[in-house]
Formats: structure tokens, sequence, C-alpha cells
């Protein structure tokens, strides 16, 4: 560490010494016209004028100590280049975003929708909100939203009623409802019937073992390290995986776990170690469209029975 001359101390203190040493003849000054009023001669703005200085000089004079004591005991090139990196860190971090979601989800149904909401000052641009979702048998959809910006403290409600992509699954059961009209007797039916994600179907329960067949409507679910953090960690919160990707005004990539309740993270967008970053960057920054066959409207088929035979 680099002391600074003796010389500019010396200096400093020197300032402060005869700056009190003003203060104390403004105020003896002072004092003097109040028990001399003819000897003395001041005008009221002079009084107004030597009592401004006897006030402010002790601050002042106190001050210029201070100085000399920080310089006395840092080196002043140190602090001068310590105190610029602080200031463009404080303006960095004043210039990031936070964005937190909120979701809407009915217990066991399909998403409705989310809230993303940026809670620090800096802009968040082409924020996406991607999310998997896994109903109690295991099937799954798909969602990511359409980017937005979000300024401080700005708040936005995205619906997730479409999906990029859910499961939809083909399973077969049997029943005795059908009476053969020529012998009178039950027949055992073989029947085929579609469910999908989150239809909450209670004919699935009875379906015959090996006979379930899961596909893929729409889109494949985007890469699965998307919702891993850094360190490795990667949680299912009721079948959950959700991530917030965000691009802030200084150029990189924030994401959020909520589901891991970790620290938003940051990365440069051209990162070559991280494989989602470019799945961000190409595709999701840009918009994915909706698949049209992905549509929440789109019919499951009829069921359809296979084999009818004498119970
Ligand atoms: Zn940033």
């Amino acid at each position: 560490m680099r002391r600074v001359p003796k010389s500019v101390r010396f200096t400093l203190i020197g300032f402060a010494v005869v700056v009190l040493g003003v203060a104390i003849y403004s105020i003896g000054y002072l004092a003097w016209a109040a028990i001399a009023p003819g000897r003395a001669p001041i005008t009221n703005q002079g009084i107004t004028e030597i009592a401004g200085i006897a006030t402010a000089a002790p601050a002042a004079a106190l001050a210029l100590l201070t100085i000399a004591l920080v310089v006395a005991n840092f080196g002043l090139a140190e602090s001068s280049e310590s105190l610029a990196t602080l200031t463009a860190r404080q303006m960095r971090e004043q210039w990031e975003p936070l964005v937190a979601s909120r979701l809407q989800q009915p217990s066991e149904r399909w998403p409705v929708s989310v809230t993303l909401t940026n809670l620090a000052t800096g802009p968040a641009v082409d924020c996406v909100y991607v999310a998997v979702f896994k109903d109690a048998i295991g099937m799954e959809m798909w969602h990511v939203t359409q980017p937005i910006e979000l300024l401080q403290g700005s708040a936005h409600e995205l619906s997730l009623l479409m999906a990029h992509g859910f499961d939809h699954m083909q399973y077969e059961v049997t029943d005795t409802g059908e009476v053969d009209p020529q012998s009178g007797r039950p027949l055992r039916r073989r029947i085929r019937r579609w469910t999908r994600a989150f239809a909450l179907d209670d004919f699935v329960a009875k379906s015959q073992p090996g006979s379930r067949q899961v596909s893929r409507v729409g889109l494949a679910t985007p890469p699965v390290d998307v919702f891993t953090h850094e360190d490795g960690t990667h949680q299912e919160i009721g079948g959950r995986q959700e991530a917030v990707i965000c691009t802030c005004a200084n150029g990189h990539i924030h994401r959020t776990l909520p589901h891991l309740r970790k620290p938003v993270e940051q990365f440069q967008p051209d990162d070559p170690k991280v494989a989602w970053l470019s799945w961000y960057v190409k595709e999701a920054r840009n918009g994915i469209p909706m698949p049209p066959e992905a549509h929440p409207a789109r019919p499951e088929p009829e069921p359809e029975v296979i084999s009818r035979e004498p119970v």
C-alpha cells in the first residue's frame, strides 16, 4: 500500500486549524459586539454572516480532520480505486432485475396462469416462464410463455391454458355391460380408451395391465437441465418443475428456479458449458409458436369396442 505523503496530511490539518481559528475569531467578534455595541461596528447583515461562519466553521474543520485521518490510514490511490469498483458494482446491481413467479394451479389440475413480477430496479427483457407439470398418473404437460418485458415493479399475468406439449395415453379396459341378443348371456367386451394429462380419468385405474401406451402431442419437452441448478440440484415439487429466464440490461441471462428456492443465477449468453442457454437464446427468447395439434379443445377419440366374447 502506497502511503500518502506527510505534507498532504499536515496541509489538511493546517487548513483545519485555520478554519477553526476563523470560527473562534467570529465568535469572539460577535461576543465583543454584544458586550460593547458602540466599539464593535457591525450591521444586521454582518451579524448574520459572521454567525453563519461561526456555525459552519467547526463542522468544516472536523471534515478536514476526518479526511486527514482517512488519508493517513489508507492509500489514497487504492481507496479511490476501490471506490470506483464499488460504485460500478452498485450501479450494475441497481440495474439488475429480480423476477419472481406465482403460479395459479388448482390441486392436481391443469395450471391456469402464472404471474411474473419484477421486484428489483433493473428491467427484465425477453422474460419467459417455462414449466413441466406432471399429473397423479405421471403424464406431463409443458408450457413456455411468450417473451415479455418487465420494468421495475411491474407484474404480468400469463395464461397457461394452452400447452406446447402434453402426454396422451391409449389403454384398454374390460366390462360385461352388454348381453348377447341371441343367447341372452352377458358378453365380455374389450374397450380401447384415450385420455390426456390432467384429465382425471377414472377408467385408467381399471386399465388392463400392459395396455397403457403414452405418446406426446405437440412439442417435446425442453432440455431437462433448464430446471437443474448450476450446483447440480434438481427437484420436483408436486410433479412441478419451473424456471423464469430473462435477459437483463447488462446483457446477461438470469435464471430463477422457484421450486428450488435458491438465489438467481447469472450467465453469459454465449457460455458453451451451459446447454440450455442455446434453447433460450435461439428459441424461447423469440417466442415458440403454439403447435395447433396441442390445442386444449382437441378432442380425444371416442372409446372403441375392439372385441366381444361370451363370459
Ligand atoms: Zn444481469
